[in-house]
C-alpha cells in the first residue's frame, strides 16, 4: 500500500513529466524512484533506498537544500530538466503530511546563472522559419524570421542556445549542441499563437511588433511563451516586449569565422582567455560585459552609428574623464539579473539591498558629469542619454524600508528597518521584552532554588526549558514541571515559562509575517519600475562598454579608424591585437594597401613565416573597427565591410570525423555563394587537403571566381604555399605579398614582416630542418635541389619538403611518414612519433 507521502510524490511526478523531480523535505531536496536512478550518477551522489524493507521501498538520493544551485548545472548539462517542489505551508500550520507543489521547472534554457543563456523555439513552414529567443535572466526576448536552411543554421550557430523547443514530429537540426524540448504541434499553430501572445503580454493587438507577415515566427514565439509559463508556473513580469529582428543581412561574422578569428573564445580549449572579447573586456559591470559580447557578435554596418561610437570612445580615452566614470560603474550590480530574480520571485533580501546600493551609486553619475562641466559634451555625444531614468523614488523607498544589511533568510527577522511599520515595531518590542522577562525569570528561579548553574535553555524540538543536573535534582522547586529526562539531567518547565514562551514565539512569527508583507511591497515596487530599470541598465551597459573600449585603446596605444572609399582597406603598422598583448613590442607591425582597383593579394612564404597571422590581423581590425573600437594600427582607412568570410584550418571539424578536404570545400562553397563586393574574404592555404595538382587548380579557380565577381572583387587575402599562385598577380587587380625570411648560417629567421612582391624562393628544406628531420635526409634533399632545374615561376617549387625530390631514392622514413593517417592522429601522437624517429 502506498503511503500518503508516496501518493503526493506520484502526483507531483505526473506534473513534472520528463523533468527530474526534486522535493524539498527538511533540509534536503530528495529525488525518488526512477528519477533517483537517473540522477544519482549524474550528480555523483549515493543512491539509497527509502522505506527499506517496507512495501513502499523506493530508490532515493538527495542534495542539501543550500547546495541545490551547485548540483543543478550537472543535471542540466546532462540534458535533464529539474522540477522543484516546495512545501506550500509551514510545519507548524499543518497536522500530518505537508502539502507540496512544484514551484518551477528549471530547464537548460531557463536556468538563471551568470551565463547569458538562450532559450529558443523554432517553427518551420517549408523554407520559411521563425525563431523566438529568450534570455530569462535579463528578460530579453527576440524574434527572428528567416528563409532557408543555411541562414537558419548560421543564426543558431551564432546565438548558441542552450535549449531548443521543437514541435513534436518536426525535423531536428543535426549536431546543434542544445537540449531539446518537444511540445505538441498545435502549440505552434499561428491561429492560436496570436491569442496566446496577446494574453501573455496583456495586449490588444500585435501590430506594434510587426509580426503579422511572419506566422512561423509567431508560432515559435507562442510555443516559447507556453514553455516559459509551464516551467516558471506563471508569467514572469519582466518579460515586457518582443523585439523583431529582421536579420536579412545576416551577421557580419558567421559562427565559423568567429571561431577561426577567436572573437569570443580561444581556439585551444574554447575558453574565453586569449579571445578578442577577453582582451577588450575592461568592463566594470556584468551588464557591460554582456553587451560587449553582443557588439562583437553584431558589428555595425552603418557609417553614422560607427562615427558616433568612435567619437564616444575617443572622448573617454582621456583618463581624467574615464577614471571617475569607471570608478562609479565598478559599484553597479547586474541590474538585469536582479530585476529578473525579482520578477520570478527569487530575489533575496540581500539582492534587494544590492539593487539599492547600485541605484544609490548611479544617482551620483549625472551630478558628477555636471560638476566636471562635461554636461554638454556628454549630451552631444549621447554618452548618457538625458532622459535616462534614475529610479530615485524607488531608491528612496528602499533606503527608508530595507535594513542596512538584511539577512538572506526572512525567518531570521531584521529585513525591514524600525519605523517603517508601527505594528511591526510593536511586535518587535514585545519580542525584545519577552526575552528580558525570560532573563528575569531565570534570575528569580535561580535565587529561589539556590542552584547557581540553573539556566533557561532552548532547542527546536522542546522549546524553552530549565535544565537541572542530577546532582542538583533534590533542590528542584515544587512548581517545576518535568518535561524530559536525560542521562545526567532533567528538563523542566514552569507555568510562567510556558506563558512567556508562547508570547515570544507568537511575537516572533508575527514579526516574520509583517516583515514578509513589507518585503513583498518593496518587491512589487521594484517591478512597477521595471521599464525604467531596464532603460537605466541599457544606459549603464553602453557607457561601460564604451569606457572599456577607450581603456583598451589607451592602454595599447590604438588609434581611431577612418572611413574611406568603397572596397578600400589601408592599414599602416597594423598589429594582431591578441598577439600584441602577448608579445608586446616583439609583435611586428605590417601594412596593407587595398583599393577598389587592387583589392586582392596573394601572400606567399614559408610555413611559420607569419602569413596566417597577417590575414587574421586584417580581419580582426575590421571587426574591431565596426564594433566601434579603436584599432592596433597607426592608420586604418577602409570602406565598410558587409560580411567577413574566413577559411582557416579545420581542426575543429576534424574531431567530428569529416575529412579535412570536404570541410574545406564545404566552407569555401559557402563563401563563394554568399560573398559580395563589399565583403572581406580570408583564405588560408586553400587546397591543402588534396593532391598538389588538384589543390593548385582549385585554389586558382577560386581566386579567379572572386576576382571576376559581379560588382567588383571583394577584398581578398589569399595565403598559399603554392608558389604558382603568384602568377595570378599578372592581373592588375591582384598584388603579390610575401613574408620576409632571412637565412643566416644555414638557419632560417622569420622576420614576420610582410613585403611587396612574391617570395623569391622556397624554404621548404630549411623548415624541415627546423622541424627536426634527420640531417642525412636534409643533406640528401639539398643535393637533389641543387641538381633540379632553376626558375621559381615554372618549376613546381613547392614549399613543403617537395614531393618529387625524394622519389629518386626511396627513403624508409618517408615511406613511414606517408603511411601515417594524419586525420586519425592527435597532435600529441604526432609529436611523440617525431620524437621517437629522431631518437
Ligand atoms: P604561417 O601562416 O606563415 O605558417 P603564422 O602566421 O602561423 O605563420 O605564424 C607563425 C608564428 O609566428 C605565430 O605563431 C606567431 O607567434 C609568430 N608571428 C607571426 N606573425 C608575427 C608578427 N607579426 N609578429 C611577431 N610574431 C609573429
Amino acid at each position: 500500500m502506498s503511503t500518503p507521502m508516496m501518493q503526493q510524490i506520484a502526483g507531483l511526478k505526473r506534473e513534472a513529466g520528463e523533468a527530474v523531480l526534486l522535493t524539498r523535505m527538511g533540509d534536503f531536496y530528495e529525488i525518488l524512484g526512477e528519477d533517483a536512478v537517473r540522477a544519482a550518477p549524474v550528480l555523483e551522489i549515493a543512491l539509497t533506498l527509502r522505506g527499506k524493507g517496507s512495501e513502499s521501498e523506493t530508490p532515493m538520493c538527495g542534495v542539501p537544500h543550500f547546495a541545490l544551485d551547485s548540483y543543478l548545472p550537472k543535471l542540466l548539462a546532462a540534458g535533464f530538466s529539474a522540477a522543484i517542489a516546495e512545501p506550500t505551508a509551514k510545519a507548524e500550520e499543518v497536522k500530518g503530511l505537508l502539502p507540496r507543489a512544484i514551484k518551477r521547472i528549471i530547464t537548460p534554457g531557463t536556468w538563471l546563472d551568470d551565463d547569458a543563456r538562450w532559450l529558443c523555439a523554432l517553427h518551420r513552414t517549408g523554407q520559411t522559419w521563425g525563431l523566438a529567443l529568450l534570455q530569462l535572466a535579463s528578460g530579453a526576448l527576440r524574434v527572428l524570421p528567416g528563409e532557408g536552411e543555411e541562414a537558419l543554421r548560421a543564426t543558431l550557430d551564432r546565438l548558441g542556445p542552450q535549449e531548443l523547443i521543437l514541435a513534436e514530429g518536426a525535423e531536428d537540426l543535426a549536431d546543434l549542441e542544445a537540449a531539446r524540448t518537444r511540445l505538441p504541434a498545435w502549440r505552434f499553430e499561428p491561429s492560436r499563437a496570436k491569442q496566446q501572445v496577446l494574453a501573455f503580454f496583456g495586449w490588444q493587438h500585435l501590430e506594434g511588433i510587426g509580426l503579422d507577415p511572419y506566422p512561423a515566427a509567431l508560432g515559435a514565439l507562442a510555443a516559447l511563451l507556453d514553455h516559459v509559463e509551464t516551467t516558471q508556473k506563471g508569467r514572469p513580469a519582466h518579460l515586457q516586449g518582443v523585439s523583431l529582428e529582421l536579420g536579412a543581412s545576416g551577421p557580419l561574422v558567421d559562427a565559423t569565422s568567429a571561431r577561426h578569428l577567436e572573437l569570443l573564445a580561444n581556439g585551444m580549449d574554447g575558453g574565453r582567455a586569449g579571445s578578442l572579447l577577453a582582451l577588450l573586456d575592461q568592463c566594470r559591470t556584468r551588464l557591460g560585459s554582456r553587451l560587449l559580447k553582443a557588439w562583437i557578435e553584431q558589428p555595425l554596418r552603418d557609417r553614422s552609428a560607427l562615427e558616433r561610437r568612435w567619437s564616444q570612445v575617443g572622448w573617454l580615452t582621456e583618463d581624467r574623464r574615464r577614471g571617475p566614470i569607471q570608478t562609479l560603474l565598478a559599484q553597479v550590480p547586474d541590474l538585469d539579473r536582479l530585476l529578473g530574480r525579482v520578477a520570478m520571485g527569487l530575489a533575496t533580501p540581500p539582492e534587494l539591498a544590492q539593487l539599492r546600493e547600485g541605484l544609490a551609486v548611479l544617482q551620483k553619475l549625472p551630478t558628477r558629469i555636471q560638476d566636471e562641466g562635461w554636461a554638454s559634451e556628454v549630451a552631444d555625444l549621447g554618452l548618457w542619454p538625458a532622459d535616462t531614468p534614475l529610479c530615485t523614488p524607488l531608491l528612496l523607498e528602499l533606503q527608508r524600508c530595507l535594513a542596512e544589511a538584511p539577512p538572506l533568510d526572512l525567518e531570521k527577522g531584521g529585513v525591514i528597518r524600525e519605523g517603517v511599520d508601527a505594528e511591526l515595531d510593536a511586535v518587535r518590542r514585545l519580542a525584545r521584552d519577552a526575552k528580558q522577562v525570560m532573563l528575569e525569570l531565570e534570575e528569580e528561579e535561580r535565587a529561589a532554588s539556590g542552584i547557581q548553574s540553573l539556566k533557561i535553555k532552548y532547542n527546536r524540538v522542546f522549546g524553552y526549558y530549565f535544565e537541572i543536573t542530577k546532582a542538583n535534582l533534590a533542590s528542584a522547586p515544587a512548581h517545576f514541571l518535568r518535561k524530559q529526562t536525560l542521562a545526567n539531567a532533567e528538563r523542566f518547565t514552569t507555568e510562567k515559562l510556558v506563558a512567556f514562551e508562547q508570547r515570544l514565539l507568537s511575537a516572533e512569527s508575527d514579526q516574520v509575517k509583517l516583515e514578509a508583507i513589507q518585503l513583498q511591497r518593496l518587491l512589487a515596487l521594484v517591478l512597477e519600475h521595471r521599464a525604467e530599470l531596464t532603460r537605466l541598465a541599457r544606459a549603464v551597459a553602453a557607457l561601460d562598454v564604451l569606457a572599456a573600449l577607450a581603456e583598451r585603446a589607451r592602454l595599447s596605444g590604438w588609434t581611431r579608424p577612418e572611413l574611406g572609399e568603397e572596397r578600400e582597406l589601408v592599414l599602416a603598422a597594423a598589429r594582431h591585437p591578441m598577439l600584441e598583448s602577448r608579445l608586446g613590442r616583439e609583435c611586428i607591425p605590417n601594412d596593407l594597401q587595398f583599393t577598389a582597383v587592387q583589392p586582392m593579394a596573394v601572400v606567399t612564404g614559408p610555413n611559420m613565416g607569419g602569413k596566417s597571422t597577417f590575414l587574421r590581423t586584417a580581419a580582426l581590425l575590421v571587426v574591431l573597427a565596426q564594433t566601434g573600437s579603436f584599432v592596433p594600427a597607426e592608420l586604418m582607412r577602409f570602406g565598410l565591410v558587409d560580411r567577413i568570410f574566413t577559411r582557416i584550418g579545420a581542426s575543429d571539424q576534424l574531431a567530428k570525423g569529416q575529412s579535412t578536404f570536404m570541410v574545406e570545400m564545404t566552407e569555401t562553397a559557402r563563401i563563394l555563394n554568399q560573398t559580395t563586393s563589399a565583403s572581406l574574404v580570408i583564405l588560408d592555404e586553400i587546397g591543402r587537403g588534396t593532391s598538389t595538382r588538384d589543390g593548385l587548380a582549385l585554389a586558382e579557380a577560386i581566386a579567379v571566381f572572386l576576382r571576376d565577381l559581379k560588382g567588383g572583387a571583394p577584398r581578398t587575402l589569399f595565403a598559399t604555399h603554392y608558389f604558382e599562385m603568384t602568377k595570378l598577380a599578372d592581373d592588375s587587380r591582384i598584388q603579390n605579398l610575401h613574408v620576409e625570411v632571412q637565412e643566416w648560417e644555414e638557419q632560417l629567421h622569420f622576420l614576420h614582416r610582410v613585403a611587396q612582391g612574391p617570395a623569391d624562393r622556397s624554404y621548404g628544406i630549411q623548415v624541415a630542418r627546423l622541424a627536426g628531420l634527420p640531417k642525412s635526409v636534409i643533406q640528401k634533399a639539398q643535393r637533389l635541389l641543387a641538381q633540379a632545374p632553376e626558375g621559381p615561376l615554372k618549376a613546381p617549387t613547392v614549399l613543403q619538403p617537395a614531393l618529387p625530390l625524394f622519389e629518386a631514392e626511396p627513403d624508409p622514413l618517408r615511406a613511414e611518414l606517408e603511411a601515417l593517417d594524419l586525420n586519425r592522429m592527435t597532435p600529441l601522437e604526432a609529436l611523440n612519433w617525431i620524437a621517437q624517429k629522431r631518437a
